[in-house]
């Protein structure tokens, strides 16, 4: 048995799949055989292309055309024989191997293009490069790194999981996941909660605990790994199983129900979403709003960035199925775990402290405009409210609403409509805002507390370190102090606070959260009927 961080509830018995890191060592010896070696390289070559072929037909068939073509490019640059001549040169006149030879090749493209002036061929360095690890890995019989073709009740075990990994998951076949690294917060488990798999992060070394092919528990609710149990255990698993599902049916009665405390406070509980479609799942588990939609997933899985037009598509999307019910949406937060593969950004010591979010934002206002008229267009069709991540001070949000007021601008000029009077409001996510609240609360309408980030930068901890996870705790004194003196400030200037952190889900904190008037509450789909429940048991 095996214990680690339960990131989402659920029971799954199923058979183990190991995704594998490809890492490939780069061997320096000098070749004699220069004929065998361009011949492996051919190998290679054709190798990768059949492989993305492959993906490219899967994509299309899942996905839809516009994914797929990504992959089509990528077989284009394998075809181009430019990009082959030049390795076959290095083997010939330089005597390095095929796999030496192109890492410097492929490394020498990526540093070209990564340079560029023009943002779109800047932008094709991250897809020369993932092209380059292919056949990289096809040369050294490496693995590939894809968890293709699983049967079903597969069990995905991984060292990591990056958020794209996790989204692309198969739902169908894949019944949980299981990590070495990670914590509740980081997005893998975030988005485990939202695609209802139970998962299991910080196992520290499951890949090597367990072989594929094994048969194994995973009780997502307690983070326990039972690795090929007997059968008695299977039994036993499969009753918890069943209960679990029960106690849902028995929640759905709450669907419904406006939540009000025992003593009267109106309080709305909301859905956290990574895409569009996610909107049905709160519905369908009684969400009485969108909290936040982390508007970053639609900027992932892709190879350039989301146009306005697309952007305006999923955001009316989303406000016209919630109707009259509020949907906040947040501003592009890229940067920390969250990367694209279109947009290399510098690397940096402490990316969760770094050029990330509102930041970026602010310093690529060509992208964020794009973002903010879709937004505002989109606003015409529901109940959207704007919110800007990651807050440090009053001069970002300033900063931030002047970008916006600009766009209003354009839009007007150009006779677009949008709503004149949406709110705008910020996430409480940096301890200075917290401390700083009942003066930013003059200037917002609303704030929502991020306490994934918010428990990071208090405790200085690291939310996706297994090894500082006992730090890692909603229930600290300083965190639970900055949460209050949020709340208050708001109130202090007749605004509302609202919580997307995974606190907000959190049975342990929702007492305390009510307590202290918290007027929203967002979380997981999968949590919000459990959370109405004890919200309307509490006596405040
Ligand atoms: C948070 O920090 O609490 C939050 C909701 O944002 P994210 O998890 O996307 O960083
Ligand atoms: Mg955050």
């Amino acid at each position: 048995m095996k214990k680690g961080i339960a990131a989402s509830k659920g029971y799954a018995i199923g058979t183990i799949v190991i995704k594998e890191d490809t890492e490939i060592i780069i061997d320096t010896t000098k070749i004699t055989d220069v004929e065998g070696e361009i011949s492996n390289l051919n190998v290679a070559l054709e190798a990768s292309k059949d492989q993305l072929a492959k993906i490219r037909d899967k994509a299309e068939k899942e996905l839809g055309a516009d994914k797929a073509a990504v992959f089509s490019s990528h077989i284009m640059l394998l075809d181009d024989p430019e990009l082959s001549s030049a390795i076959i040169d290095k083997i010939q006149n330089d005597k390095d191997n095929a796999v030496k030879a192109t890492s410097e090749i492929i490394n020498m493209y990526v540093g070209i293009f990564g340079s560029m002036d023009d943002e779109y061929m800047r932008e094709r360095a991250s897809d020369i490069k993932d092209v380059g690890n292919r056949v990289l890995a096809n040369l050294t019989n490496s693995s590939t790194g894809e968890v293709d073709d699983l049967a079903e009740n597969s069990i995905v075990v991984a060292h990591d999981l990056t958020p794209s990994d996790t989204a692309q998951l198969d739902k169908s076949k894949v019944v949980a996941f299981l990590t070495n690294i990670g914590g509740r917060t980081s997005h893998s488990a975030i988005m485990a909660r939202t695609l209802e798999i139970p998962a299991i992060v910080g196992l520290n070394d499951i890949t090597t605990s367990v072989t594929n092919g094994d048969t194994v528990i995973v009780d997502g609710s307690e983070g326990i790994v039972i690795i090929n149990p007997n059968e008695a255990t299977i039994e036993e698993y499969k009753a918890k199983q069943a209960e679990f599902e029960k106690e849902k049916e028995r929640l759905k009665s709450l669907i419904n129900v406006r939540t009000i405390t025992k003593a009267g406070k109106r309080t709305e509980v909301c859905g956290n979403i990574g895409k569009a479609e996610d909107v049905n799942q709160v519905l369908e588990n009684g969400g009485e709003g969108i909290g936040l939609f982390r508007t970053e997933f639609l900027y992932m899985d892709r190879n350039e960035m989301p146009t306005e037009e697309e952007q305006f598509n999923s955001y009316k999307y989303v406000a016209e199925k919630m109707g009259e019910k509020p949907v906040v949406i947040r501003t592009l937060d890229i940067g920390g775990d969250k990367v694209l593969p279109y947009l290399p950004l510098p690397e940096e010591m402490n990316p969760f402290l770094g050029y990330r979010a509102i930041r970026l934002c602010l310093d690529k206002k060509d992208i964020f405009k794009i973002q903010l008229r879709a937004l505002l267009r989109a606003s015409a069709y529901g109940n959207i409210k704007i919110m800007f991540p990651m807050i440090a001070s009053l001069s970002e949000f300033l900063a931030a609403k002047e970008v916006l007021q600009e766009c209003m601008e354009e839009l007007r000029s150009e006779g677009k409509d949008f709503n004149e009077n949406l709110e705008v409001g910020m996430m409480v996510e940096i301890p200075s805002a917290a401390v700083c609240a009942d003066e930013l609360a003059k200037y917002v309408d609303f704030f929502s507390i991020g306490t994934n980030d918010l428990i990071q930068y208090t405790l200085a901890a690291d939310r996706m370190n297994e090894k500082v996870s006992y730090l890692y705790d909603p229930m600290h004194p300083a965190v639970l102090r900055l949460i209050k003196m949020t709340i208050d400030g708001a109130h202090s200037q007749g605004k509302w606070c609202g919580m997307c952190g995974e606190a907000a889900g959190d049975e342990t904190v929702i007492p305390t959260l009510v307590q202290y008037g918290l007027d929203e509450f967002s979380m997981s789909a999968s949590s919000i009927l459990r959370a109405k429940e004890l919200i309307m048991n509490q006596d405040v």
